[in-house]
């Protein structure tokens, strides 16, 4: 058999999907469609092995329901408006975002993405993804912002969105406020310290890890029920070094055995200190800019770590500490850069969310859920939502926030004629006392625009680009059949898509989200910057794209995989194996019409049941997105019945025989692999595409395997198909047999003759018995009390 050139044969179908438009979106089409609200990759690199992985997963699927379905809406975005992609733009061109107005960066950033895109994408098609890369979007090109702009306005319009001046989560690194799925926890050492505050000249002792904040003290809480110090309430207590006076107030939140019972409320140390101060009505004392340094009193300027080691040291020389100790603590960090965040106080836009959580977790519920426990993941998250989606980020880069304000306190919304809009470019007057308002300078959080992407790529291919409040109307509809997406965004992408498609339509955005699992090496995730990261690239540079994607097909939704290079080989050996059984089948159908014989013979039928049986079981299997179920039955059934078994049965038969017993051999020779072929399909396009355009095309006609229907069970004259004991009394003796000769060390092929034990013979001979002396070679067949096998 002549070598293989998986990569040759690889380059050639990918090409000629192209050229061919395989995998186009046929707006005339009628059939239901199967439509995708596909994950934007951002394009700041090349395709990691996480996304080959995830991706992957979600084509089999795809490609599965474009073969049963007919109709399939696969979209391909890429999700450019994030840091990420402004680091990459900054690094390509060399220049600094902040130096440049954003309209001119965003200008630069399409063009750069114009060029760099088509890089990328390469990655994505040599995997095999089966996307109509022609439905393109950006998630930061001028159709994504108008959508993204358009959906401020109308929430504003609706009143979901508010402006309020509040502490939010903020990041004194990134230096902007950052939203709570943002967040991270991270464990860490901090020295817990137990500080010397005064209460009618006594010490009042109160344990802190942020002695820094001393200065922005407001109160100090005690639990009602705390008899040591009833008597303390109402007084006031002395703060520490700095000499000022907060009162001694009761809160049952306070619990009585944690520290010394006592408890310093600043503004702000966490969240506790929000909601508390918020509820006691305290004046805040705000010592916290926004670059994360202390901006009053002897330790203006420093930073909070700098500030903290400074204080604690003018405690210790003022006597002020009573004890230290090192603890180990969770600390809430910003999830793209590591710092702990703070609270400050700023203005900021908000979407309401909170008032929705019974909504949400029942929008979660009508949405199906693959695997199951991922629904678990959203609701605990609505669940613990504590504060409402803070949409503005103090950024340079990203979708602007389309609004201008008047001195007067009138906002102003721009027409959606204009959109998309920078209000830092564009003036406006206010529409109440006519003066110039101010525009907007931040930016909206890049999930604010992601969370539309069922929006956005509707309305790409729809008529009309007013897609998110009429969208019965159209061609692709929403909700959506399917989002595909990994688990560590649920919080964020699928949640906040969720949220936008409630609030703008009272829809679910999709009736399906498939969630994918994390690719491990050695059991440990993988992390790229560590120097673990294996190279996609390199692997189907060795191994073919088909392998990659077997070796990807190798777990369930929403589980974990290893990398592991002895999978790829089973793929490639499987790749072999295939392309050498078709040669085998085609070498003897050289005189095939294509016709079905009247008869079949017994043992034909037989196995064609059996085809049909897996037909069922891998239907059934991608219908409920278990793939890898869908993979395992199909490998199984290709070596085990197909190769080691009905390939041997009738190797003899079409070597010999002429007339109506090699035409049924022929018969379903053709359908059974034909049958495998299209099994396999959605896991390995590249080389079932390579065997089906050599050898079935001109039967076929259909110009793509990827294209042809996957088969429905009514494809048989079902009356043909029986003898389903007969057919596993065969294998189990042939099977005996073979162990019997490998016992007596003989090759497989040798010549024997056979006791069959009288049980076995009954079944088998009217019609089985010819059969089974040609696959063992056997020169006479008896029937007998004991099975035997004589050389
Ligand atoms: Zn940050
Ligand atoms: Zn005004």
């Amino acid at each position: 058999m002549p070598k293989i050139d998986i990569k040759l044969i690889e380059e050639k179908w990918k090409k000629y999907w192209e050229k061919e438009k395989i995998y186009k979106f046929d707006v005339k089409n009628n059939k239901k469609i199967y439509s995708v609200d596909t994950p934007p990759p951002s394009i700041s690199g090349r395709m990691h092995i996480g996304h080959a992985f995830s991706y992957a997963q979600q084509d089999f699927i795809i490609r599965f329901r474009r073969m049963f379905d007919g109709n399939v809406f696969y979209p391909f975005g890429t999700d450019d408006n994030g840091l990420p992609t402004e680091r990459f733009i900054e690094k390509i061109n060399n220049v600094k975002s902040k130096n440049m107005s954003r309209a001119d960066f965003i200008a630069l950033c399409l063009k750069t993405l114009k060029k760099e895109t088509p890089e990328s994408i390469k990655d994505f098609k040599a995997l095999g993804i089966s996307a109509d890369f022609s439905v393109y979007y950006s998630t930061i090109d001028k159709h994504s912002q108008k959508i993204s702009q358009k959906s401020f306005i109308d929430l504003f319009k609706k009143k979901e969105i508010y402006t309020k001046r509040f502490p939010t989560l903020w990041c004194s690194e990134c230096q902007t406020s950052i939203a709570q799925a943002e967040l991270e926890d991270k464990k860490g050492e901090s020295l817990f310290s137990t500080l010397k505050f005064k209460c009618n000249g006594k010490d009042l002792l109160i344990s802190t890890t942020r002695p820094e904040l001393l200065g922005a003290c407001v109160a100090v809480f005690v639990n009602p029920e705390d008899k040591r110090y009833k008597n303390l309430v109402g007084k006031k207590a002395k703060v520490p070094l700095l000499d000022f006076e907060v009162p001694i107030l009761v809160d049952k939140s306070v619990e009585i055995d944690k520290g010394t019972g006592v408890l310093m409320v600043c503004s702000y140390g966490d969240k506790y200190d929000v909601d508390a101060i918020n509820k006691h009505k305290l004046n805040p004392k705000i010592i916290l800019d926004k670059d994360g340094t202390l901006n009053s009193g002897k330790y203006k300027g420093l930073k909070i770590k700098e500030a903290r080691k400074k204080i604690l040291e003018d405690l210790e020389k003022a006597g002020l500490i009573k004890e230290k100790k090192q603890i180990e603590h969770v600390v809430n960090v910003h999830d793209k850069c590591g710092t702990a965040i703070e609270f400050l106080e700023t203005d900021q836009w908000f979407i309401k969310i909170l008032d929705k959580k019974k909504k949400l977790i029942e929008q979660g519920k009508k949405i199906k859920w693959y695997p199951e426990f991922m629904y678990k993941r959203y609701e605990n998250w609505v669940k613990g939502l504590e504060w409402d989606w803070s949409i503005s980020r103090e950024r340079h880069f990203g979708v602007p926030i389309p609004i201008w304000k008047c001195e007067c306190g009138e906002f102003i919304l721009p027409d959606e004629k204009e959109l998309p809009v920078d209000p830092l470019q564009t003036k406006k007057k206010c529409v109440k006392c006519g003066k110039n308002a101010k525009g907007e300078s931040r930016v909206l959080d890049t999930w604010a625009t992601s969370s539309m992407t069922p929006q956005i790529v509707a309305s790409l291919v729809n008529s009309s680009h007013d897609s998110f409040d009429k969208s019965n109307a159209l061609k692709v509809k929403i909700p959506f059949s399917l989002r595909p997406q990994a688990h560590d965004i649920i919080r964020t992408w699928a949640f906040y898509t969720i949220a936008k498609s409630l609030m703008h339509g009272n829809k679910i955005p999709w009736e399906n989200i498939v969630v994918s699992g994390f690719v491990k090496l050695d059991g440990k995730k993988m992390s790229k910057s560590k120097g673990t990261g294996v190279d996609p690239q390199k692997a189907i540079e060795e191994y073919g794209a088909d392998a990659l994607r077997f070796w990807a097909a190798g777990s369930k939704l929403g589980n974990d995989l290893d990398y592991q290079e002895k999978d790829l080989i089973t793929g490639k050996k499987i790749i072999n194996k295939l392309t050498n059984a078709s040669n085998f089948v085609f070498m003897n159908l050289k005189d095939y019409d294509g016709k079905k014989p009247k008869k079949l013979e017994a043992i034909d039928s037989a196995f064609l049941n059996r085809v049909l049986e897996l037909v069922k079981k891998v239907t059934k299997y991608f219908l409920d997105y278990e793939y890898s179920k869908a993979k395992f039955e199909t490998e199984n059934f290709f070596w085990k019945i197909f190769c080691d078994n009905y390939l041997e049965i009738v190797k003899k038969r079409v070597y010999v025989e002429t007339g109506d017993k090699r035409k049924s051999a022929q018969y379903v020779l053709y359908q059974s692999l034909l049958v495998i072929l299209k099994m396999f399909a959605p896991i390995m396009p590249f080389i079932t595409e390579e065997i089906y355009q050599e050898h079935f095309k001109k039967f076929e006609k259909t110009k793509s395997i990827h294209l042809t229907e996957f088969p429905k069970v009514g494809i048989w004259n079902l009356e043909d198909l029986k003898y389903h004991i007969e057919f596993d009394v065969f294998l189990k003796v042939v099977s005996k047999i073979r162990a019997e000769k490998t016992k007596a060390q003989k090759p497989m092929n040798a010549e024997c003759s056979i006791d069959l034990h009288e049980g076995d013979y009954m079944l088998l001979k009217n019609k089985f018995l010819d059969d089974l002396k040609n696959v063992t070679n056997a020169k006479e067949i008896k029937e007998a009390k004991v099975f035997k096998v004589k050389f």
